[in-house]
């Protein structure tokens, strides 16, 4: 219907076209990307080295790790761990193991040994990459390492080091290797994610998930290769991963990577570079428009054309500012989850870049519903309800985990985002609302979950409650409600440094009260949205 919108069966219709999918069963996601434009220039380059990867040096060295790793026994189906910050380096790893049909799982280089180890449990890779710096995180695993660092080697004592990243991309590709069948339903990674409820899940995207976001991001971008992207949001997050992994692979973008996150090399590297798109998340696009007097006095970002903003709710006066003080920079806004390969909607043209407080249509060939989360029943235009999302990015599942899938995934292949939504008679989503429990800091998921059990092993605390508080800079941060055992005199500050001395800094509680119970409803679960309110009414009467 060209309204975008059935009335009879109350689903949304992407307007946009259909993106075209290739119908071969036999087809990984790297053979699909390296069929696309690509060419001699410059793939990937590092902003503090200058070091760089040329599109036929990426593929040559794509075609050498994939040699080792056959040659090292990695088959389809094994799982690889890539512990690494941003870098130029990262794409080659991710593309090499998803050509023999194994599976990539990422985690935060922020997270720690414990977090880690958890992942590892879950997920049993069979081989790991990482940096000299972040090894000891991984350190006591069985299974053998592969730095990412060029010249370290002798100089480490961690003995399940059995190579270099640099040693593999010398290594003669051999046609002789092993390689087996991928089919397009086979999983290509392994994101965590913590969904719509309880902790970390290991999110099952398949090479057909990863093929249709490529296409997506080909079609919104249409395909333009004198683009430079800056590669700030991190790669081991479905954002980054899918952006700088793949689309812009497949689109013969150059890609400016920064490895870790500071403004001041970000504008200099623009600058630098000359670069055109920015995708970024809300804390960054706050931070450019508190400070663009200044920036624009020092920096010469002429050549900035749009910025992509997504991974988190991003405020009207913040989208104002920018428009003012960036008159040039088109902001687009995408809106997606892990689960969703990082698709749902976006804003993609000027015009819709204009109609603010959106986060856009619904991506091509995706299908969408409002549901009444307390009724079940299914909304129409303007009403607000848990959106759900269907089409060719939505996951497979999550790993080993039939029950949470069941309750994200229904039978007819609908996502049960857990995010409160309406959309608009011109197919315009609005998020209204967060009915999961996800907080999101500076874009990082942190599932209060995993923070609750922690405080629930603290010998002088009875029962606790993690809730998201707002905030302008960060987004959300972490609050606690606790319940002491009776005669402890345990503060605000010792909750908090107990959960810091165990967690990564992005999960860090930043504020705690006490309550003398906390308040469920009759099946036991948490009514956060109650000390959601109560925690926000609180901070207003100051
Ligand atoms: P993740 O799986 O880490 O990408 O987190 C997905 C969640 O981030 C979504 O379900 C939303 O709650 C939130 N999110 C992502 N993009 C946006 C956006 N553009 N606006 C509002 N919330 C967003």
């Amino acid at each position: 219907p060209r309204s975008g919108f059935c009335r009879s069966s109350s689903i949304f219709y992407s307007k946009r076209e259909p993106i075209p999918l290739p119908p071969s069963q036999f087809l990984d996601v790297t053979t699909f990307i390296s069929s696309q434009a690509h060419h001699g220039k410059i793939a990937f380059i590092d902003a503090a080295t200058g070091r760089h990867l040329t599109f036929s040096q990426l593929w040559g060295a794509v075609d050498s790790v994939a040699t080792c790793l056959s040659d090292m026994g990695i088959r389809k189906g094994h799982v690889v761990l890539l512990l690494s910050p941003n870098s130029i380096f990262f794409p080659v790893v991710c593309l090499s193991v998803m050509s023999l049909g194994a599976i990539i799982t990422t985690t935060n280089p922020l997270n720690t040994p414990s977090e880690i180890k958890k992942q590892i449990a879950d997920s049993k890779p069979v081989l790991a990459f990482t940096t000299t710096q972040l090894v000891h995180k991984i350190a006591g695993s069985n299974f053998p390492i592969v730095l990412l660092d060029e010249y370290v080697i002798n100089h480490t004592r961690e003995s399940k080091i059995v190579s270099t990243l640099d040693q593999m991309m010398k290594k003669e590709p051999s046609q002789n290797r092993v390689r087996e069948r991928v089919e397009q339903e086979d999983t290509a990674t392994l994101l965590y994610s913590s969904g719509t409820t309880g902790a970390s899940k290991g999110v099952v995207t398949s090479h057909r998930n990863l093929i249709a976001l490529v296409s997506t991001l080909i079609q919104r971008f249409s395909l333009d290769d004198r683009d430079t992207y800056i590669c700030t949001v991190p790669m081991f997050h479905v954002y980054g991963l899918t952006a700088f992994a793949t689309g812009t692979v497949a689109m013969g973008s150059t890609v400016v990577v920064l490895s870790k996150f500071e403004i001041h090399n970000m504008l200099s590297a623009i600058e630098k570079y000359r670069a055109t798109y920015i995708p970024l998340v809300p804390p960054i696009l706050v931070a450019m428009v508190n400070g663009a007097d200044e920036i624009r006095r020092r920096y010469n970002l002429s050549s900035m054309k749009t910025v992509v903003c997504g991974g988190a709710p991003l405020r009207r006066e913040v989208i104002d500012g920018f428009v003012e003080k960036y008159p040039t920079v088109t902001i687009l806004q995408g809106y997606g989850l892990t689960e969703s390969t990082g698709v749902g909607a976006s804003t993609n043209t000027v015009e819709e870049s204009r109609m603010y407080g959106t986060v856009g249509r619904l991506s091509s060939s995706m299908e969408a519903k409002i549901v009444d989360p307390d009724t079940g029943k299914t909304l129409e235009v303007n009403q607000t309800g848990e959106l759900w999302l269907r089409g060719p990015n939505i996951m497979k599942g999550y790993f080993n985990n039939a029950d949470a899938t069941r309750l994200t995934l229904d039978l007819e292949g609908w996502l049960k985002t857990g995010d409160l939504c309406y959309i608009d008679e011109d197919g315009f989503i609005f998020v209204v609302d967060r009915l999961k429990e996800l907080i999101k800091y500076k874009g990082y998921q942190v599932p209060p979950a995993e923070l609750e059990a922690l405080l629930l092993s603290h010998p002088e605390i009875v029962d606790a409650a993690v809730i998201p508080f707002p905030d302008k800079e960060v987004g959300q941060y972490p609050m606690a409600y606790v319940v002491r055992r009776p005669g402890s005199n345990l503060s605000g500050n010792e909750v908090m440094n107990f959960v810091a001395g165990q967690v990564s800094p992005y999960k860090r509680i930043r504020k705690v009260a006490f309550v003398d119970s906390i308040p469920k409803n009759a099946s036991g679960k948490i009514l956060r949205k109650d000390l959601i309110k109560l925690a926000t009414a609180k901070e207003s009467k100051l």
